[in-house]
């Protein structure tokens, strides 16, 4: 049985006080969670949500970092910077910084690994377009992006990883994709790690939906089988919310 897991997606939203604020009053909504949950936030509001949530059951993530230890690479971030202001989970390769910062396979694949190496969980994000979709292109797409990121991993490594299915046409639209087609779209991921790794490692990775997830469609989502969780942008920002998905995923749990 995987344990689900619920993380949110603040993207660039919220001051370190707007941040604080919001897992306040989060803390008390979601303390008696069945399944994992974590907040993605900016990177300047890591160490005063982290100190907000100290002793919860919250856990607090990145939203990208680079992949290398340290150097002559401004405006970056590394993992034991993550790490130091008390990160446990990092993004990577969002729709959003594939499409508007050149994040790539190759890059998703290296941060990835430097993740991993460094202690961070990653969450990485795959996903086709409305073009792809509708061309029927994406199961293959969807597998070689999986592959492509966890590629050089061993199967104990890519066990530890989330991956989040975001179909980019029900990012921030308000179009979510029906229980199905993610149900159907998570089981080729699924199949497609048990490809690069064998079928234990499949049955164990953990595998989120994201696609305008909110208080009204997660319980649907959340009961179907092949679907662990989920990523949460816009509803991530309400607290009520939020906590909503949280317990519909906690419900999931025997
Ligand atoms: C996301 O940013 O990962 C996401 C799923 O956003 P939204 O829930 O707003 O569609």
């Amino acid at each position: 049985m995987r344990k689900p897991i619920i993380a949110g997606n603040w993207k660039m939203n919220l001051t370190p006080l707007e941040g604080e604020t919001l897992v306040k009053a989060l803390i008390e909504k979601v303390a008696d969670a069945k399944c994992d949950v974590v907040v993605c936030v900016p990177f300047v509001d890591i160490a005063p949500v982290a100190a907000a949530v100290k002793g919860t059951n919250i856990h607090v993530g990145a939203q990208n970092l680079h992949f290398k230890k340290s150097g002559a690479y401004t405006g970056e971030v590394s993992a034991d910077m993550l790490k130091a202001v008390g990160a446990e989970y990092v993004i990577i390769g969002h729709s959003e910084r594939r499409q508007y910062f050149a994040e790539t396979d190759e890059t998703v694949n290296l941060k990835t690994l430097f993740a991993l190496e460094n202690g961070l969980i990653p969450i990485v994000c795959v996903g086709e377009s409305l073009a792809q979709r509708d061309a029927g292109e994406t199961d293959g797409l969807v597998s070689m992006q999986v592959k492509a990121a966890l590629k050089g991993l061993s199967a104990q490594d890519a066990q530890k990883v989330i991956i989040a299915y975001e179909p980019i046409w029900a990012i921030g639209t308000g179009r979510t994709a029906t229980n199905e087609q993610a149900d159907e779209t998570i089981g080729v991921i699924r199949g497609a790690v048990a490809e690069a790794f064998g079928q234990e490692t499949a049955e164990k990775i953990r595998i989120q939906y994201g696609g305008s997830m909110n208080a009204k469609n997660c319980q649907g989502l959340m009961q179907m089988p092949q679907i662990d969780g989920g990523l949460i942008g816009g509803a991530s920002l309400k607290a009520e919310d939020f906590s909503i998905i949280v317990a519909a995923a906690s419900d999931t749990v025997a």
